[in-house]
């Protein structure tokens, strides 16, 4: 069974604890490779690799740094078929959608901030014939990447790529749920001699490995994606040791239907928004609400083609529903289930496990699955379930919309769909989300900030946003 390694100082190794957990392929529910069980001991490693990397690597110049990743971009182009297979299978989404989004991004990821580097620029105010003031943006030192399992290289790769290429060393780890194209990614950096200490993987627990990256002394700031709980915990070691924080959370994203929307454009996009990666996506649509004068129509369009998404064999071409990430995660979107149909909703389509025969009767499905009839206030229109499950509800007024749209304690990303450019204008600007889409979803420009607002998290990334979070600003002032 294959083991996978450590990436530290350019070279993968074993933890220094020997001791290694299972990892699960989802689709078959059986176990199939080993990943470290690292700690402490294989971090201080990481950080001391880091350290001694940080003098050259900060210091090459800007072309230089943009040259090792676009290096970097062009090799993951170059196995994106096995990275594809490979991310397919750890995490148990359609390979068709790790082909055309995954994998493709991560080298987008590595590729765009190896180009936004030789244009990222800084400040200067000068203060007439007294003094001129110039920002100075230097690389922070040693950084912490921490990513979680729903979109692995591709989360993964947005937070080392900015990192690395202001000039800073990285150690990272993805999540121990899906850690094998982190993995694969460090076979590349060996392979293609990308400069040792620069970049180091590490893999394990969250609590264990996770916390003391962040714990470490040397890590100056933590970027970092996933639940808002973990959020929560790693803002309370790394805050009061002063550390710079990025913080991407969870969401409870509603999507707002107009009846004057395009109605075959927006129901397309809205059944995409709902259950793409199995509604494992932060910006998914998980709640939505409808304006009742289009409800039932647009209801049972709905429903008539969530149920022609077919649950199946994530390496089947067809497949537009494959596994969910583990069985701990199965149990806890089952659990939302029963809580919805406990809290009174209707349950229109879907409901329960899938049971698929074959290569994949031990996999972790569920059928995507939509309710009516739950309120705003009740736990599965509040929290976020993070799988295939979605809520319906009409609403009668704009206003009424933004209410029911505002009415979480998250604001990641907010959809609107509308043919009346002075609504959709208006709700952009009443939305309180870190991102509105209108009459679009999941439509990315890579120098947008991206982030969210309430407790979907803290800063943004981005473009130039992640550029000045990875990097600490010095004022110098100089009189004339
Ligand atoms: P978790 O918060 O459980 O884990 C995220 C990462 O943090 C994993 O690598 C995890 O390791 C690690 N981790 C866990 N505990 C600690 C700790 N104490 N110290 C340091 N690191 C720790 O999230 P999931 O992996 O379950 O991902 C799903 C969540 O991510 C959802 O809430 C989703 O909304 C959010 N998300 C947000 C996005 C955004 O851009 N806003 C984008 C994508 C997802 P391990 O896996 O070993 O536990």
């Amino acid at each position: 069974m294959e083991k996978i390694a450590n990436y530290i100082d350019g070279a993968l190794v074993a933890p220094q604890s020997n001791e290694y957990l299972d990892n699960v392929a989802p689709a078959i529910g059986q176990v199939y490779s080993l990943i470290p069980d690292s700690t402490e001991q294989d971090v201080e490693a990481a950080v001391a690799a880091a350290e001694k990397a940080f003098p050259l690597w900060s210091g090459l110049s800007v072309d230089e740094r943009s040259a090792h990743l676009e290096r970097l971009a062009t090799a993951i182009e170059d196995q994106a078929d096995e990275l594809a297979m490979a991310e397919s299978v750890d995490n148990g989404k359609p390979l068709s959608l790790a082909k055309t989004v995954d994998i493709p991004r991560g080298s987008a990821n590595i590729r765009f901030f190896s180009h936004a580097i030789t244009q990222y620029a800084s400040e200067s105010h000068s203060m007439g014939d007294i003094a001129v003031n110039f920002t100075l943006r230097e690389p922070i030192g040693i950084v912490g990447c921490i990513s979680p399992w729903n979109l692995p290289l591709y989360l993964f790769t947005w937070k080392i790529a900015p990192a690395l290429a202001a000039g800073n060393c990285v150690v990272a780890k993805p999540s121990e749920v899906t850690p094998m194209t982190a993995y694969l990614l460090s076979k590349i950096c060996e392979k293609i001699g990308f400069p040792k200490g620069v970049l180091n993987i590490l893999h394990g627990l969250g609590h264990k490995v996770g916390n003391a990256i962040v714990s470490h002394p040397k890590v100056k700031a933590i970027s970092f994606t996933g639940g808002t709980a973990t959020g929560a915990h790693i803002a309370s070691i790394a805050a009061p040791k002063f550390k710079k924080l990025s913080l991407e959370l969870g969401g409870k994203n509603p999507a707002l239907v107009f009846a004057d929307c395009d109605f075959e454009e927006t129901l397309n996009t809205v059944v995409r928004a709902s259950f793409a990666n199995q509604g494992q996506i932060c910006l998914c649509s998980s709640r939505i609400y409808i304006e009742r004068a289009i409800y039932d129509k647009f209801r049972d369009a709905y429903i008539d083609k969530v149920k022609q998404l077919k649950v199946g064999d994530p390496l089947e071409e067809g497949t537009a529903q494959g596994a969910v990430v583990s069985e701990a995660h199965m149990n806890k979107v089952l659990g939302y289930i029963d809580l919805a149909k406990q809290e009174g909703g209707k349950c229109l389509v879907g409901g329960e496990r899938a049971h698929l025969t074959g290569r994949c009767e031990n996999g972790f499905f569920i059928y995507p699955t939509v309710f009516e009839g739950l309120k705003l206030s009740d736990r599965v229109n509040q929290e976020e379930v993070f799988g295939p499950v979605v809520t319906i509800q009409p609403f009668d007024s704009d206003e009424e919309a933004v209410e029911l749209a505002n009415g979480t304690e998250y604001g990641l990303a907010a959809t609107v769909y509308s043919s009346n450019v002075k609504r959709c204008h208006g709700l952009a600007r009443q939305l309180d989300f870190g991102i509105v889409w209108v009459n679009t979803w999941l439509l990315r420009d890579l120098r947008t900030p991206f982030g969210g607002a309430k407790s979907s998290g803290v800063g943004r990334e981005g473009g130039f946003e992640a550029l000045k979070f990875f990097t600490e600003a010095k004022n110098v002032c100089v009189k004339y």
